[in-house]
């Protein structure tokens, strides 16, 4: 398929070269001009890129972002024809996914949100897990391309449902991480041995991907970003504001979200968000 590929980051850029290795047509973009993809075509404008396109994905950073590559001076609306399809795989706010989905049909287009959950690793080994909004049709015919950056495609619903049950994840990832970090300050202060409790937490009910994911960095100390914390501290603002829309109340993401507004007071919003346990440590501290 001829795709036009937008945002070339931890996760773009390795989704992009799975869908070169997989024999697509590929022209990528990126805001910053100094990543490319090997074997891609490389365009000056989303319009550029989506110009002969079939499929424009978009993987960048936030809400705004995505209303800027799209929409924005440029933008890949200007490109968007009839037939065509846009799939956005950035973790945005669904009912604004919504409404860009609704300007894309308006010209006989078709849109999907395509979340991702998996991170950098499964990024780059092409095992993302996809949850999707959209219409069954247009998610079939996305198949082939699915399958080369991803495992698991999952319909959720409508438009915008992909994205809801991403927030939800998500915040489940919030929880348990800050859930982890919390056990092993208090292990660690109580004198376990950190290796006796990892092999305890592999062994036991409470084992999770999440753990089993980032334990071998926090063994490390390595911080370095799979999932940069700044965009986690987005992902939770997006699920309060999900929430309040809907009248959900979230006290223990209300209370995670203190840590993630330190730690990015504390200057480490490009760290992994597993730098986290940096702040739970220093809670600690002199107690
Ligand atoms: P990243 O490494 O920070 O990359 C962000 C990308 O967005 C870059 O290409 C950046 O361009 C672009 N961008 C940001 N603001 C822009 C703007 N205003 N206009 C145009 N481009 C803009 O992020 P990532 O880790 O790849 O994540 C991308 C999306 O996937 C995010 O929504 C994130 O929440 C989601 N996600 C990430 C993970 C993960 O583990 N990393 C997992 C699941 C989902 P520049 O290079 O010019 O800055």
């Amino acid at each position: 398929m001829r795709v036009a590929f937008l945002g070339l980051g931890i996760m773009g850029r390795s989704m992009a070269a799975n869908l070169v290795k997989a024999g697509n047509d590929v022209t990528v973009w990126n805001r910053t001009t100094n990543k490319s993809v090997d074997g891609a075509k490389v365009a000056s404008s989303p319009k550029e890129a989506a110009a002969n396109a079939e499929v424009v994905w978009i993987c960048v950073s936030d809400t705004a972002a995505v209303e800027q590559v799209l929409f924005g001076k440029d933008g890949a609306f200007e490109s968007v024809r009839s037939g065509m399809t846009v799939a956005d795989s950035s973790t945005i706010l669904p009912e604004a996914s919504e409404r860009f989905a609704v300007r894309v049909r308006e010209r006989g287009a078709d849109f999907v949100d395509a979340p991702v959950t998996g991170s950098k690793i499964a990024a780059e080994g092409g095992t993302l897990i996809f949850m999707t909004g959209g219409k069954d049709e247009t998610i079939q015919k996305l198949d082939p391309l699915f399958k080369a950056m991803g495992k698991t495609v999952l319909r959720i619903g409508d438009n915008g449902k992909g994205l809801a049950a991403k927030l939800a994840m998500n915040l489940m990832i919030a929880l348990i991480y800050e859930g982890f970090a919390e056990a092993l300050t208090l292990a660690t202060k109580l004198g376990v041995d950190q290796q006796a409790l990892f092999s305890l937490i592999q062994s036991s009910m409470v084992r999770s991907g999440v753990v089993d994911y980032k334990m071998p960095f926090v063994e490390k100390r390595d911080f370095s970003p799979n999932f940069p914390l700044r965009l986690m501290h987005k992902d939770i603002r997006l699920m309060l504001e999900a929430a309040q829309e809907s009248g959900v109340a979230l006290p223990g993401l209300e209370t995670v979200k203190k840590i993630y507004d330190q730690a990015h007071a504390d200057g480490r919003d490009d760290l992994d968000y597993a730098a986290t346990l940096l702040n739970v440590e220093e809670l600690s501290k002199g107690k």
